[in-house]
């Protein structure tokens, strides 16, 4: 079933307490993209700019991504660039450049307006909120953001939250949005803010989904090595809207099953730079690494 994207594709500078690497593909929806292409054919809007390189357009169209919506732009594509501690919990915000980002004005090509499920993914509310006005009746939205938005765009964002279905934040973020530190009772607060679900993303102590008719607490899967986390976030992102999208329904025993299928998939994108290790995933892999998170959760 059609899952719509909207969101960033960057170059990514990563440095953790072991390693650095320059240039590495990043931005939300890409993440996003790949993640969700292992359930069903996404579409990507997202702007890129002269420098983006022919061969990362391939990756993602041979990882089953529709890059119809790739806009290329005079100018640089968007570049963000952070650093890990070493317990990975903290990641600084070393420098984000906007580039071709500044101007973009995203436009969904004619035959997504009728996607059924959309992925608003870290972009400006702005950019997000114009989005959304493009889709004509979606069953489902979801929206991210982060603690730059939640603090230059607030008002934005608060409009944004009153038109979508879901909203993932991580504990930081739904914190700096409420101003309360109970992760439940912030959940709460943004729940009354218009959304009917919350998506929570705990690091590597798990992620929970709130809503009237849900509420559903996971773990990370264990996984023995981290390399680098940058995009777990947007891939557990499209594991789960990737499962919503496959499954043509957002019931809650679907949204419980999608939390686990986004936990799995993120799993995977922390094991390597960058996508790299996302990429190589097959689906049978995905498929029994679920069978293990089952076992490890089931008494
Ligand atoms: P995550 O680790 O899931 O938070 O996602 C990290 C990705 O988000 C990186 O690949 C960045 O390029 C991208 N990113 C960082 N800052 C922003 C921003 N302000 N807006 C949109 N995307 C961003």
């Amino acid at each position: 079933m059609s899952l719509l994207v909207i969101g960033t594709v960057a170059y990514d500078t990563i440095e953790t307490a072991y390693t650095r690497r320059e240039n590495v593909l990043g931005g939300s929806a890409m993440y996003f993209s790949i993640a969700a292409a292992k359930y069903t054919k996404p579409a990507l809007v997202a702007v890129v700019g002269e420098d983006f390189r022919p061969e990362h357009t391939k990756l993602l169209k041979d990882n089953g991504v529709d890059t119809q919506g790739l806009e290329m732009q005079k100018g640089r594509t968007f570049r963000w660039s952070g650093r890990y501690e070493v317990d990975w919990n903290t990641r600084v915000t070393l420098e984000t450049q906007l580039n071709v980002l500044e101007t973009f004005d995203p436009k969904i090509p004619q035959e997504w307006r009728a996607a059924k499920y959309v992925f608003l993914a870290n972009a400006a509310p702005s950019v997000q909120l114009r989005a959304l006005e493009q889709i004509d009746r979606p069953s489902f939205v979801m929206a991210d953001t982060m603690n730059l938005w939640i603090e230059t765009s607030r008002e934005d964002l608060k409009k944004l939250l009153r038109k979508v279905d879901a909203i993932v934040l991580n504990d930081e973020e739904a914190r700096i949005l409420t101003g309360e530190r109970n992760l439940i009772r912030a959940a709460g607060m943004v729940l009354g803010m218009g959304p009917k679900y919350v998506l929570l993303k705990k690091g590597e102590h798990g992620a929970f989904i709130m809503g009237s008719d849900v509420h559903f607490s996971l773990p990370a899967y264990p996984v023995e090595q981290v390399i680098d986390p940058t995009g777990a976030g947007d891939t557990f992102a499209g594991g789960f809207m990737g499962h919503v999208a496959a499954s043509d329904r957002c019931d809650p025993p679907t949204l419980r099953r999608a939390m686990l299928w986004g936990t799995v998939t993120a799993s995977f994108c922390v094991q390597g730079f960058g996508p790299e290790a996302l990429v190589a995933r097959t689906q049978a892999e995905l498929a029994s690494r679920y069978d293990d998170l089952m076992t490890i959760v089931s008494p």
